[in-house]
């Protein structure tokens, strides 16, 4: 029988909202470590942004705090997890490919800005270095004449989502996990400051923990997170046709605004342009393309390599992503309710996330911490209600998100 007819439980141990990357990982290592989950997602598994995204993965931080530290700690944990640990436990091939990624710099602003993140990421440990425009020539000879040169992160690189997502979940059903697409949660039930379980679509679920892994849609289901802490932030791709092996290492730009990457079938997929979208896309849960920004994406590549240029494009698509204020996840205990948590807020990065975060989640709900340094990724952090916008991926885009925010209703 197929799942979404497949009658819902009466009780598990824990449910989990979202059947996306984070929501296919927290239940993969929950269950794996003998809890009875659920998960419910309103659509198919991988049909938010872990079906739509770039698939470039990678781990490190250029802060030089004891927050980047823990960027760097978990983010360089899922790499390894990716590399080392998930395609042998869940046997499964999810496409890794690590042959390292450039940061190309097309103006002065542009290089120096990547001067000074090699330099602090390298005194984190990262395996980065700047390259000239003739080194970055001899690696990718169809990189144009006119950009100034690139920033060469190594052991990062590229996956296909779809797999490991879906590794993830068959993995979880293995260890006894049932997932319950089209059956959105509508409402997480709470008695005397302890959460007892969930509303469906499909009837109510008991459960004394709760995982919100509903990314950009957690603020339909968390109705006191402040306006304007996490986002919808529509995202846009292209796809062209194929072409010969020309770009082998995936490549962002400006500022990591703009990315792209040559799949193993050889097409060019390029994304961005977020600040030609209608307010810069932030606010919006409609899936849908917009011509100026498949324009802006389209004139990316022909600018970044102009061989490339007069390529057909065969494919396009939108997803929603979820902002967070400060460009950080939330992972962790949400609110006052015993048993509810989040994990949410992966802004455009959720690839260098989500298997790490499933394990330290799962640390977290079974041991009451986790092994990583989960503090400054705290879903509490902005429950003052001071949420002032300090988001890297959204710093120097033609508004002023907060603004934006605050005049979309926020969600
Ligand atoms: C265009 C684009 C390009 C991107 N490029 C990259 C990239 O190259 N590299 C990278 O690392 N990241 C990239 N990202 C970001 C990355 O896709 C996300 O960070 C990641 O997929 C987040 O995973 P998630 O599981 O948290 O969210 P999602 O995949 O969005 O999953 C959330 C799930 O929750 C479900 N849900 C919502 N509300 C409910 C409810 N009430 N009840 C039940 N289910 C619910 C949704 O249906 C959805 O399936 C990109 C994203 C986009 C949109």
């Amino acid at each position: 029988m197929a799942e979404e007819q497949r009658s819902i439980p009466k009780e598990v141990d824990a449910v989990v909202v979202g059947a996306g990357l984070v929501g296919c990982s927290i239940a993969y290592q929950l269950a794996k470590r003998g809890k009875r989950v659920a998960v419910f997602d309103l659509r198919g598994i991988c049909s938010g942004a872990s079906g739509r995204n770039g698939g470039m993965t990678g781990s490190g931080s250029s802060m030089l705090t004891e927050t980047g530290k823990a960027v760097y700690a978990l983010t360089t944990e899922n790499l390894r997890m990716l590399r080392d640990e998930l395609p042998r436990e869940l046997e499964d091939d999810f496409m890794l490919r690590l042959p390292g990624t450039f940061d190309i710099a097309t103006n002065e602003e542009q290089f120096e800005h990547l001067e000074s993140t090699t330099k602090a990421q390298r005194e984190l440990g990262g395996d980065v270095e700047m390259l000239d425009l003739k080194a970055l020539k001899s690696m990718v000879p169809v990189v144009s004449d006119r950009v100034l040169g690139a920033k060469f992160a190594r052991g990062s690189g590229h996956l296909w989502p779809f797999n490991l997502v879906h590794a993830l979940a068959n993995g979880a059903r293995r260890f006894g996990a049932e997932f319950h697409p089209w059956t959105p949660v509508n409402k997480i039930c709470v008695a005397n400051g302890i959460v007892t379980g969930v509303e469906t679509s499909r009837g109510t679920v008991l459960a004394e923990t709760v995982v919100v892994a509903a990314n950009s849609w957690t603020p339909t289901l968390l109705d006191d997170l402040p306006a304007g802490a996490l986002v919808p932030a529509r995202g846009q791709i292209l796809v062209t046709e194929a072409v010969g092996d020309v770009i082998r290492h995936p490549f962002g730009t400006n500022f990591d605004k703009e990315y792209g990457r040559q799949t193993a079938t050889g097409q060019i997929l390029c994304g961005g342009y977020r600040r030609l979208d209608i307010n810069e896309g932030l606010g919006s849960y409609a899936e849908r393309v917009s011509p100026p920004v498949l324009k802006g994406i389209g004139e990316c590549i022909a600018t970044l390599f102009p061989p490339l240029g007069s390529l057909k494009v065969v494919r396009c698509w939108a997803g929603i992503m979820g902002f967070t204020a400060d460009g950080l996840p939330l992972i962790g205990r949400y609110g006052s309710a015993k048993g509810l948590y989040v994990a949410a807020g992966f802004n455009g990065g959720g690839f260098s996330w989500g298997a790490a975060t499933g394990k330290a989640l799962a640390q977290m709900i079974l041991h009451g911490r986790a092994a990583f340094d989960l503090e400054p990724f705290d879903p509490n952090r902005f429950a003052n209600g001071n949420v002032s916008w300090d988001n890297p991926f959204t710093a120097g885009e033609q508004n002023n998100p907060r603004k934006q925010t605050a005049q979309s209703g926020s969600n």
